[in-house]
């Protein structure tokens, strides 16, 4: 016995032509006259191939391999569409609907014969595959509703994509963002109270969770419960201390009583790109309701997967652009930015702050004796040290080859002495080991701060060179302050 052959064409003069011609090349044939006919077949006939096609009334040729191709139990079994079309465009939709083969209804019997031989032979079904089809043939919903079904996946999909797609405008304007997300997904997503977090390549970047209460105005405990539930699933971040929450949409009327306790169900969704934290989000409800079930789930969640991505490549590349590569401070270029712009900012609107510069003491000596990849490590461990001193709001930056500064708002000469003091001992106490090779080093630095005396930035960044100088010609391991 030949191989199985349904065929699908509304011409009837077609329809016995194929027949006839593929009967001939010993085929055993079962026809159908539309797809939803032919749809049904295959549970019934169960082919080895199906031959269809396009241009067919109620259900398309399109449309029935759809069907097929959405199934499991159905999707193995190749199929042939044929068409007196031969635009590329119905070749594309062929394709997407998945169709093994696209063919011309003009096609020589021969070539088709051929054609359809040597798809059995690279698709063929096994026989578990097919007495497993026969078992489900009486438990079938009609082609049309199945079809419905897939098409209004299809559209909701696509508008989806769009509403997502039409956000990344403002993936550089992070609480606009926010706040068009938090109504895209207030739209269809049952909630309560919201949250939206970015995750930041800066390690020092403050962890936000963005909340969105729907206006209501909850409990400060009942938010930074939810903010502690939130980030504790978030396995990458290790620093509890350092995240906050932030209201984004007003808070109105008064306080609502509920509790943590209260919200009956939730879901927290951390969002992972190339093993990467990039984000996450969370939903909370009073009601009882099973977020996971919810069918277009997975499709929010590879929507927001894509924001989230794009945000963090965005935030990633401008971050990249104002580091220094070895000590992960911020590069010469930003301090100079920087420091002209707190300079002016006090100017404006007096408040102290402070400036701090680094220099490592005998460094030189240090490449001499352990070499240039040792001296490399001494800086980048320095660095590292200077980092775990310093406030989030004190700017650390990389001013020159070994020379760091710090940039210290809202902070007088005398507040700032504290922690610069501190990093002066940590480096003296630290015990640089480096593949085994042991060394003490030290550092010396300069202090100032921005004295009503000075004229502009520059003359408060030579006054703390000044004062490292001294720093050196005194001893050096040593801190000394600019005084007016
Ligand atoms: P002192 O500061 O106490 O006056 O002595 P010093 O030896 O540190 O003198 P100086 O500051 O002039 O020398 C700095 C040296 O630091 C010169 C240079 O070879 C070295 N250096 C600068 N940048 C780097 C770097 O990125 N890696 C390494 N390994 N060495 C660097
Ligand atoms: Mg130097
Ligand atoms: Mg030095």
């Amino acid at each position: 016995m030949g191989a199985k052959l349904l065929i699908v064409e509304d011409s009837e003069t077609q329809l016995k032509f194929l027949k006839e011609e593929l009967a001939a090349n010993g085929f055993e044939i079962e026809t159908a006259t539309n797809g939803a006919e032919g749809y049904k077949k295959v549970f019934e006939f169960i082919p080895d191939l199906i031959v269809s096609d396009i241009t067919m009334p109620v259900i398309d040729g399109y449309q029935l391999c759809r069907l097929i191709k959405n199934k499991e139990e159905t999707k193995k079994i190749p199929v042939i569409l044929l068409t007196i079309l031969d635009k590329k465009i119905d070749s594309f939709w062929g394709k997407k609907a998945g169709a093994q083969l696209f063919l011309s209804k003009s096609i020589d019997v021969n070539e088709l014969v051929k054609n359809i031989n040597a798809t059995i032979r690279r698709y063929p079904i096994s026989d578990e595959y097919k007495s497993n089809l026969s078992i489900m043939s009486s438990q079938q919903n009609s082609a049309q509703t199945q079809l419905n079904t897939i098409l209004n996946d299809l559209l909701l999909k696509s508008v989806f994509a769009n509403e997502f797609r039409n956000l990344s405008d403002f993936l550089n304007y992070e609480r606009i963002l926010v706040e068009k997300l938090f109504s895209l997904l207030s739209s269809f997503v049952e909630y309560h109270v919201a949250g939206i977090f970015f995750a930041s390549p800066d390690d020092f970047a403050e962890n936000i969770l963005y909340i969105d209460t729907l206006g209501r105005n909850l409990s400060k405990n009942l938010l930074s419960d939810i903010q502690y539930d939130f980030f504790r699933k978030m396995e990458e971040i290790k620093h509890y201390n350092d995240y906050k929450f932030e209201v984004v949409r007003m808070l109105l009327g008064k306080e609502m009583e509920y509790q943590f306790n209260d919200l009956k169900s939730k879901i927290i969704i951390p969002l992972v790109f190339d093993k990467k934290l990039i984000g996450g989000i969370c939903f909370y409800t009073r009601q009882e309701i099973d977020y996971s079930s919810f069918r277009y789930f997975d499709i929010m969640i590879s929507e927001l997967l894509a924001i989230f991505k794009m945000k963090y490549q965005y935030t990633e590349k401008e971050f990249m652009s104002v580091l220094d590569g070895l000590t992960g401070l911020y590069n010469r270029r930003q301090f100079e930015i920087s420091l002209e712009q707190e300079y002016n900012r006090t100017k404006r609107h007096p408040s102290d702050f402070s400036l701090a510069i680094l220099d490592i003491d005998f460094f030189k000596k240090v490449n001499d004796t352990y070499g240039h990849q040792y001296g490399d490590y001494v800086l980048k461990t320095v660095s590292d040290i200077l980092k775990a001193c310093f406030r989030k709001t004190d700017l650390l930056y990389r001013y020159g080859g070994e020379e760091l500064v710090i940039l210290m708002p809202e902070t007088n000469i005398e507040g700032a002495q504290i922690p610069v003091e501190r990093l002066r001992r940590s480096v003296e106490e630290y015990d640089f080991d480096y593949n085994g090779t042991k060394a003490k080093v030290t550092v010396s630095i300069g202090l100032t701060m921005n004295y009503t005396n000075f004229n502009n930035a520059g003359e408060m960044l030579k006054s703390a060179d000044e004062a490292l100088y001294k720093a050196k010609e005194s001893g050096r391991n040593r801190v000394i302050l600019h005084e007016q």
